[in-house]
């Protein structure tokens, strides 16, 4: 079992600058100079310790899991036994007590081999763990993060059959009753919902403040909620999305995430940090694409050589690598822009933007290098397109990201 339980330490640092150049009088400082690229040794561990994973444990499983549209139980404890599901959770609480680029690290690895895997360990840890880590009372953390660490997966229930885009014209009601609360309502399009035991539901306890009424909820699935429709999807089908119906479900008072009210800060705050996951997926994706499509071009013979031999194939090639590299790079920067407690929304949005647009187009492009046999579900390589559309659209659409983006510039330049 591959456990990660020594806090990271900062990234080694080197100063390239020159002393010798007499034309510059300013230095610049030795935490100005890091790669993106550069890491500290247990991220390089992690990273390797994913790989062998993904291709050793989730590869085998992939297709049988797309064709049955459904999460291997072996993969899903798989990703608890390697420590996965906790990664930035404390060592105390039964996490792995690693950093928030080690979760992007993960995401990514999983993504080469199935962005289905990679988006289940995402919203668990992103999403699920960060807002207990990150609003959760003493209680509850001690509660449910050794719980997620372990064995129990989690969801995050947010957006509704009436409400996507406009996350907060949510519907789900709380209404208290002595000790509990009783929620009703539904959710839609809640990843990880079959297979999870814990839930972050938001509800309003009070329409007339508007989204100042929402709350967060911590909601067990033995306390009463129903699956009402489980989604057939084109893309990431091993990971589970269905509509949850709320009836009646008493939740006790203590289960109150980070206090009345404060459920649109949450969900905000959260999304912010989440797309950077949501890229770090895309830009694996993309890599997967890449890396099972390039070596085909060079076995497969036409007018007597390589068909990566051809100009017409090798500038495709390049610029996707280009391009992959440059999705890397922004999704990096967003995370230790997080890490290192600076601004990140502006970068967040734009990692995850451009990402989706990159691993849509290489792995559309990954399909016809291959050409008839890339169109088969037997390379594997058609996977990776459906599975990359899903980029586009969860945790806020492009055209959300853009809006993010454009209200920066605005305030930047108005
Ligand atoms: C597979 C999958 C998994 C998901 N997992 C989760 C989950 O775990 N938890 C959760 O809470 N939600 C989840 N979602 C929901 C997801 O976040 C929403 O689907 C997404 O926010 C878009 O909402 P919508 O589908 O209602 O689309 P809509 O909001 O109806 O958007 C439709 C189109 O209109 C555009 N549009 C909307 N508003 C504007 C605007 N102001 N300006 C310009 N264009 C606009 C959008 O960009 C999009 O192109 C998931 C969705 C899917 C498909």
């Amino acid at each position: 079992m591959l456990r990660y339980a020594t806090r990271l330490a900062r990234p080694v640092l080197r100063n390239t600058v020159s002393s010798s150049r007499s034309f510059s009088t300013t230095r610049l400082a030795a935490s100005q100079v890091t790669s993106l690229h550069t890491f500290t040794e247990e991220e390089e561990m992690l990273r390797d310790a994913v790989r062998r994973f993904a291709n050793d444990v989730v590869g085998p499983r992939v297709r049988e899991m797309d064709e049955n549209e459904m999460m291997d139980p072996v993969v899903i404890k798989g990703l608890f036994e390697q420590g996965l599901m906790g990664i930035e959770t404390s060592a105390e609480l039964g996490g792995s007590d690693s950093s928030f680029t080690s979760a992007i690290i993960a995401i990514e690895e999983l993504a080469k081999v199935d962005p289905s895997v990679s988006v289940m360990c995402d919203v668990h840890n992103t999403l699920v763990n960060t807002v207990f880590r990150t609003y959760g009372s003493k209680e509850q953390q001690e509660k449910y993060l050794p719980q997620l660490s372990e064995n129990k997966l989690g969801s995050f229930c947010l957006s509704e059959p009436a409400s996507g885009s406009d996350a907060f014209a949510l519907q789900a009601r709380a209404v208290k009753d002595g000790d509990h609360w009783v929620l009703n309502g539904s959710k839609m399009w809640i990843t990880n919902s079959y297979e999870a035991e814990v839930f972050l539901v938001f509800a309003n306890i009070d329409p007339s403040k508007g989204y100042r009424g929402i709350t967060c909820f911590i909601v067990e699935r033995d306390m009463g909620i129903k699956i009402a429709k489980k989604e057939q999807k084109l893309g990431i089908r091993a990971s589970s999305t269905c509509t949850l119906d709320f009836d009646d479900v008493r939740v006790p008072a203590e289960n109150v995430l980070g206090g009345e009210g404060k459920g649109y800060k949450i969900a905000i705050e959260i999304l912010n940090e989440g797309r950077i996951g949501i890229a770090a997926q895309m830009v694996g994706l993309a890599q997967g694409a890449f890396d099972k499509s390039v070596p085909y071009t060079f076995q497969r013979k036409q007018f007597g050589k390589a068909i990566g031999e051809f100009q017409g194939m090798q500038f495709q090639q390049a610029e996707a690598a280009i391009e992959i590299e440059a999705a890397r790079l922004l999704t990096y920067n967003a995370a230790r822009r997080k890490e290192e407690g600076n601004s990140f929304a502006k970068e967040a949005a734009m990692a995850k933007y451009y990402s989706s647009v990159v691993a849509q187009k290489v792995a559309g492009s990954a399909i016809e290098w291959a050409g008839g046999v890339g169109f088969t579900r037997e390379t594997g390589i058609e996977k990776f397109w459906r599975d990359s559309k899903i980029g586009a659209i969860y945790e806020g659409t492009s055209n959300i990201q853009l809006q993010t983006i454009a209200k920066f510039i605005q305030k930047e330049y108005s």
